[in-house]
């Protein structure tokens, strides 16, 4: 059995709505597994440690880096954020589709690792809106969503080595692209 096909990356700028995106697409298909990652950013209003990440100090992530539990990891805006390995790996093992929501440099990594992945760039409608959004949180310092926009740009620039592009206009719509390509995928020969 091919595993890898059962791994899909989704990916895009912060802000882009990838969260939202791939939380509609959950509530329609609960049957995905969404990984939850690892990182040393601080927690952010409402945030639940092993729901929305496995806070972790600089330490225990460099500790999972060392003991080989980590499938892919960056360092974004100066903080960690890794894939583990017991997120992703029994669950492809068990043809449970995966759905991993990374930064593009952990996307390459995966595709690296995993050439049998399918990895989704999922585009803001604009770099106006994209901003508009990273505003509208409103839990980020000026600093960092300057960061974040400046990162951005460099993202979007290496959009074309992913298999698949989707913009995020409306976030039904955008879910349901996604679901396609999962089933698409799912349905082809190994
Ligand atoms: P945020 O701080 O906004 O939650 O996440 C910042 C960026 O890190 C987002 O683009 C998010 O998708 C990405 N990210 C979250 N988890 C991981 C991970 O496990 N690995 C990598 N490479 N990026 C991640």
């Amino acid at each position: 059995m091919n595993e890898e096909k059962y791994l899909f990356v989704v990916s895009g700028p912060s802000g882009t709505g990838k969260d939202t995106v791939v939380h509609a697409l959950l509530e329609q298909h609960p049957e995905l597994h969404k990984t939850v990652s690892a990182t040393t950013r601080a927690r952010r209003g409402e945030e639940q440690d092993g729901r929305d990440y496995h806070f972790l100090t600089v330490p225990q992530f460099e500790a999972q880096i060392a003991q080989e539990g980590l499938v892919e990891h960056a360092c974004y805006c100066g903080n960690y954020y890794g894939t583990l390995k017991s997120e992703v790996e029994p669950f492809i093992q068990a043809g449970t589709p995966v759905i991993l929501v990374i930064e593009v440099q952990g996307a390459g990594n995966i595709k690296r690792l995993y050439p049998g992945a399918t990895t989704v760039f999922l585009m803001p409608p604009t770099m106006e809106e994209l901003e508009r959004r990273l505003r509208s949180r409103g839990t980020d310092s000026e600093q960092a969503i300057q960061n974040r926009l400046r990162r951005a740009e460099a993202e979007i620039a290496l959009s074309a080595d992913y298999d698949e592009h989707v913009v995020n206009d409306v976030v039904e719509t955008c879910a349901a692209e996604i679901y396609d390509i999962i089933r698409e995928k799912l349905a082809a020969p190994q």
